[in-house]
């Protein structure tokens, strides 16, 4: 049945149903949940209203009601005391409802005004109306149009009693009987009639249960079995040995690896000898040590016969990471190469040429790898640095560079912290390694929030930092790197850098998004090399360039800064064994947000603690470094941010399934085969795309 035929719709409000809050059946409309339930079971006396209460109800008698000018005003008594209800609409009709002597139910949220506390438009019920006294009552989401259509509260939980009455009759039970035993689940009728009209808080709390672990647990079905699509094909390389390359780069490492740089490199090594394409995300804070675990692992493909590709999102970070892996592979005699956008046709073609006949072991490259017509002889693993800035459809295009059907390995590495309960949604079907341990003898970094007055101190630190030697990030904010008005701030912040710091002695360089890449290459290397002292910039330096003589971070605008971006920042100092400093300038007015993650900064520098938070701020779909893949689908009840043990437990018992039956071919798992093809959740094959 149409919404429009339900008691309390009608043409208009359906028309209206669909287009705010895309709501079409009654199916959806029952699907509709209530963000949040007030408490009605509860009357409070009028002497006990206290001004920032939220919501109350009352009992209470009619004294008088009087017309103000624009305002009916009406005063209520209990036991207890008087008080006043303000309503600036319908005043006709609330006049001749509340007469002086009757008594009437009255809820609403408390304000005060002149000093008195009132209630401005409270919900009015009979006494005996049994259906919303007396119990949880839900609200649901509304828009401004709704409400001005008459799609009160009150009106929503009409509609909602009238669609459970018609449409529930006709859902069916979405989970097999096995699922709700195992896992303690109340049927799906109970749980939609108490999501909506809660019996009691105890059936309250058992309908959301049921409904949350149903939506994770079918998404988290559709994910796994992609995987497990992929788990039980064999189109990956098998790499048995590790071979003396690995061996000689492994013996000669200034340091020891890290436990954890040690546990990746086994899983890592594990899924190249398993007969299976290798799809591992790689997560770990700045400077947790990942490009070792990409030479290392890299160096197992070469032992056994195979190239390596690393990709880096820019031209900077590429040349640097050339830098780095060229001294880790000295020892081997393993060819590295570097093609970038700008290398020389030359050169270019010696590189092709190397790549042909596999005299280049490992080639280290921006998206010019990707577009540029390279073959390779023999590519087996793939790195993706810095994920979030590749397109899928690039990405893709990697594998045209095998042509025998056989798929590389791929490490995809991050320095952006996602939390574990986004990660096992997002990346649903990769392998997740974690590098959650630095290497040792780091001193923390301090950081300290200081306001727009206290310049001329933060100056004067920053002198004091020089003469000792160090060097000095100032960053602005470039959030798009086209706009005029952001490079005005970039220019401007460079003058006042200039005019406080005058050459000489100091030097300052300067490096942003428009430069060519040759002129960012060259300010780059003056700072890394030591020749300025201060490098002013966007937030191009935002991942993984390495100077560890860098000692203070200043931010400027750091409120405009997201908390991933404001912590990647922060990972570009504190590289040495200096005590390094990070300094977030803001304005002296601050929105309760960016307080809240200036706080977060100044209280911790553990990335995956402050990805938790920016998720609990801001909710998943807006976290930085995730809005291009986003949620997979659109969550109606559960929270990635809230739910993470429902979630955990839900991945869980779903693998479990999986395990038994991978393609849910079984009788019993019928009905889970259905809503994974209802169209809701996820089916790509995620395996190439990664
Ligand atoms: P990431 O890419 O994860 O930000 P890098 O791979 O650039 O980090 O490593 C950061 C720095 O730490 C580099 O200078 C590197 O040489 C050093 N490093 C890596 N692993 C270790 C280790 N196990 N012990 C000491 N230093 C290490
Ligand atoms: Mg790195």
């Amino acid at each position: 049945m149409e919404i429009q035929y339900l008691k309390g719709v009608g043409t208009r409000r359906a028309a209206l149903l669909q287009s705010e809050l895309g709501i079409g059946t009654i199916e959806d409309l029952i699907h509709l949940f209530p963000t949040r339930y007030i408490d009605r079971s509860r009357v409070v006396p009028i002497a006990e209203i206290v001004p920032d209460a939220a919501y109350v109800q009352i009992q209470a008698r009619v004294v008088r009601s009087e017309e103000k000018p624009k305002r009916l005003s009406v005063i209520v008594e209990d036991a207890s005391g008087r008080m006043e209800l303000v309503f600036f609409k319908g005043i006709k009709y609330v006049s001749s409802k509340l007469v002086p002597g009757a008594e009437f139910i009255f809820f609403g949220k408390p304000a005060v005004f002149n000093g008195v506390i009132n209630i401005v438009h409270p919900e009015i019920d009979a006494v005996s109306d049994d259906a919303r006294s007396g119990r949880m009552t839900g609200v649901y989401p509304s828009t401004e149009k709704l409400k001005n259509a008459g799609v009160t509260g009150k009106v929503m939980n009409k509609i909602m009693a009238a669609a459970l009455a018609v449409g529930l009759p006709e859902i069916r039970e979405t989970l097999p009987d096995y699922v709700l035993k195992g896992k303690k689940l109340v049927p799906i009728h109970y749980a939609l009639r108490n999501i909506h009209f809660p019996e009691s808080a105890d059936a309250l709390v058992k309908a959301r249960r049921r409904l949350k672990f149903e939506e994770l647990f079918l998404l988290q079905l559709s994910l796994l079995k992609a995987k497990f699509v992929r788990m039980r094909s064999s189109n990956g390389l098998t790499m048995d040995k590790v071979g003396d390359a690995f061996n000689r780069c492994f013996k000669s490492l200034p340091y020891e690896l890290t436990g954890a740089q040690k546990r990746v490199i086994k899983e890592i090594r594990s899924d190249m000898q398993s007969g299976r394409q290798m799809n591992r995300l790689l997560q770990g804070d700045v400077g947790s040590g990942k490009t070792m675990v990409a030479v290392l692992s890299s160096l197992i493909a070469y032992g056994n016969g195979y190239q390596s590709c690393i990709m880096a999102p820019t031209e900077v970070l590429a040349q640097q990471h050339y830098r780095n892996i060229c001294k880790y592979l000295a020892p081997t005699g393993v060819k590295c190469a570097l093609l970038t956008g700008s290398t020389k046709a030359s050169e270019r073609r010696d590189i092709h040429e190397g790549l042909l006949d596999g005299s280049v072991g490992i080639i280290v490259g921006t998206h010019a790898l990707i577009e540029d017509p390279v073959v390779f002889r023999n590519l087996g693993f793939v790195v993706i640095d810095e994920q979030h800035r590749f397109g899928v459809d690039q990405r893709a295009r990697l594998w045209s560079k095998r042509q025998d059907g056989f798929l590389p390995h791929v490490l995809v590495m991050t320095a952006t912290p996602i939390p574990r309960t986004l990660a096992m949604t997002l990346y649903g079907d990769l392998d997740v390694s974690v590098l959650d341990e630095m290497p040792p003898g780091r001193t923390p970094i301090k950081t300290m929030h200081c306001y727009e007055g206290k310049r001329s101190a933060v100056y004067k630190f920053m002198k004091e930092q020089i003469a000792a030697g160090r060097q000095i990030f100032v960053v602005y904010p470039l959030i798009f790197e086209s706009e005029k008005m952001d490079y005005k701030n970039l220019e401007m912040g460079y003058e006042q850098i200039v005019a406080a710091f005058p050459f000489p002695p100091y030097r300052t360089a300067i490096v942003h998004g428009q430069q060519s890449s040759q002129e960012k290459g060259f300010n780059m290397d003056a700072f890394v090399a030591g020749r300025a002292d201060i490098m002013v910039a966007t937030s191009v330096i935002e991942v993984g360039v390495d100077v560890p003589n860098a000692s203070v971070m200043v931010i400027e605008s750091a409120e405009r800064f997201g908390l991933a971006q404001l912590h990647q920042l922060r990972g570009r100092v504190g590289r040495g064994c200096e005590q390094s400093y990070c300094i977030l300038m803001t304005d002296f007015k601050l929105s309760k947000e960016s307080k809240r993650r200036i706080e977060l900064m100044c209280a911790t520098d553990n990335g995956f603690e402050l990805a938790e938070e920016d998720m609990k701020l801001r909710g998943p779909g807006d976290l930085e470094g995730t809005q291009q893949s986003g949620l997979p689908i659109d969550l109606k009840i559960a929270s990635i941010a809230h739910d993470g043990t429902i979630l955990s437990e839900a991945r869980d018992y779903a693998s479990r399934i999986l395990e038994r039956d991978p393609q849910l071919t079984n009788p019993a798992n019928a009905l889970l085969l259905t809503a994974l093809r209802s169209g809701r959740y996820p089916s790509r094959d995620y395996s190439v795309i990664s």
